[in-house]
Parts: C-alpha cells; sequence; structure tokens
C-alpha cells in the first residue's frame, strides 16, 4: 500500500487562518471537517503526518506588540493561540476515528504531551498523527519556523505548506488578476525575491537542510493525498 505514494512522511503546515473558513477569524468547525477528512484520506494510503497548526485567526503576536504589549508576551499568547487551534483539529480528527497526539513545545501536561522528538517518531512510526503545537516554544518565531525545525527534527520527506491560493505567485494573485504562479522554484528565488511561501527564517533553515516544500491549494478536492502519491501540483520550492 505504501508503494503507491511519493512521499512516506511528511509534515503539513496548516496557518491558523484555514481554520477560520469565510468569518476570517476563530474557528469554523465545518472548515475544520473538511480539513481533517483530506487528512484521514492521507493515513489510509499509508504516510505518516506531523503537523504543525499556526494561530494566526486567534492572536499573532506581532500585531499585538505593534499596539504597545510586549513582544515575548505577545508571542507566549500566540503560542497559546495554537494549542487552541491544535485540541480543535485533534477533537475533529478522533470523531473521523484516526489516532492522534498533540504534543507541545510549551509543557502543559494536563492538555497534551510534551514535545519529545524520538517520542514523536514513535508514534508516527505507529501511523499516529501528530500535531505540534506551540510553534517552538520561543518568542520571535512563527509557526512556519517550527514547522521547518520539526520536518528537520521528524525526518520528513518534505514540508506541505497547504495555503488558499494554488501555489506561489510573483504578486498576490486576490489583488491581482495578472499574477503568474511559479511551478517551481528555488530556495534562493524565494529569498531575493521575497515571495510569500514561509518566513525567511524558515526558508533558509529548508536550504541549509535540503528540504523540499510544496506549497498547494488546501481547498481543493483531495489535494493533500495527490500531493502525497506524487502528482505535481502547486509549487515545489527546493535545491537549484
Ligand atoms: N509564535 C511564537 N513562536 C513560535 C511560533 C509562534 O512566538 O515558535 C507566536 C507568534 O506570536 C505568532 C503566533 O504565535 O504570531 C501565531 O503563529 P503564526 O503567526 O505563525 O500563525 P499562522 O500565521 O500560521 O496562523
Amino acid at each position: 500500500m505504501t508503494r503507491q505514494i511519493k512521499y512516506q512522511r511528511v509534515l503539513l503546515k496548516l496557518s491558523g487562518e484555514a481554520l477560520a473558513g469565510n468569518q476570517g477569524f476563530g474557528i469554523d468547525p465545518d472548515t475544520v471537517s473538511s480539513i481533517s477528512r483530506e487528512i484521514v484520506k492521507t493515513i489510509d494510503l499509508g504516510a505518516e503526518i506531523a503537523m504543525v497548526i499556526g494561530g494566526g485567526n486567534i492572536f499573532r503576536g506581532v500585531t499585538v506588540s505593534s499596539k504597545g504589549m510586549d513582544r515575548a508576551s505577545a508571542d507566549y499568547m500566540g503560542m497559546l493561540a495554537t494549542v487552541m487551534n491544535a485540541l480543535a483539529v485533534q477533537d475533529v480528527l478522533e470523531k473521523m476515528g484516526a489516532d492522534t497526539r498533540v504534543m507541545t513545545a510549551i509543557s502543559m501536561h494536563e492538555v497534551a504531551e510534551p514535545y519529545i522528538r524520538r517520542r514523536a517518531i514513535r508514534h508516527l512510526e505507529k501511523k499516529r498523527i501528530v500535531i505540534c503545537a506551540a510553534g517552538t516554544g520561543n518568542p520571535f518565531f512563527t509557526t512556519d519556523t517550527a514547522a521547518a525545525l520539526r520536518a528537520m527534527e521528524l525526518k520528513t520527506d518534505a514540508i506541505l505548506k497547504a495555503t488558499k491560493v494554488d501555489g506561489v505567485y510573483d504578486k498576490d494573485p486576490v489583488t491581482n488578476e495578472d499574477a503568474k504562479m511559479y511551478n517551481s522554484l528555488t530556495y534562493l528565488d524565494v529569498l531575493k525575491k521575497q515571495l510569500k511561501v514561509m518566513d525567511s527564517a524558515a526558508i533558509s533553515l529548508c536550504m541549509d537542510n535540503n528540504m523540499p516544500i510544496n506549497v498547494f491549494n488546501l481547498f481543493q478536492k483531495n489535494s493533500i493525498s495527490r500531493v502525497i502519491k506524487g502528482e505535481e501540483i502547486g509549487t515545489i520550492v527546493q535545491g537549484g
């Protein structure tokens, strides 16, 4: 069963906004259900999935700190927001019959397991979906960087960056009708052209460790499974 897939183990990065659906903030249960259904299909393919979920639908440290709050405190609040999202996704995945573990970079034993790399790998080997929450556990970082870090630690074959658009464009496709999508890019292209794939810390980490990033539309039917099976959809970012 596992022979038909390109990526055996993946790190799926979901932004917090992906969970908000059309309401733009908070958690939309219907959206979380439809995303979770896609994720469960990939487990049925035999893939191992680790996830990093953002928190921007609830709280973004940098936005609040620009209004006067201490940046580190605001970032800790942002990290706590990612835990709320992780618990929401876990709940829905488990109701669909998937086996999951939330692992947090900030210890909160009553709520979830602490992130321990070797335990996370063991969970993946047992085909449990590992949801990595609380980012890197450090302020001044983002969940994109957390995704790059966890992908490296867990030795995933790629990062799947799920977005609301089909891939990486030369300009914002929502506001520019003539925006062109790239099929493939190098890490250096992304850094030089300042393309909005992931922040530069995350891209540099992926470049130094040769971790491919596949950016694709989360809301296209079967998109996660299609990427895992090796279909070339979206934009792939890799070495030159
Ligand atoms: N955050 C942080 N350290 C991390 C990851 C996240 O301080 O390692 C905080 C930061 O304030 C960020 C917020 O958590 O704004 C939510 O994460 P992010 O903005 O990456 O979420 P996304 O844009 O993916 O929804």
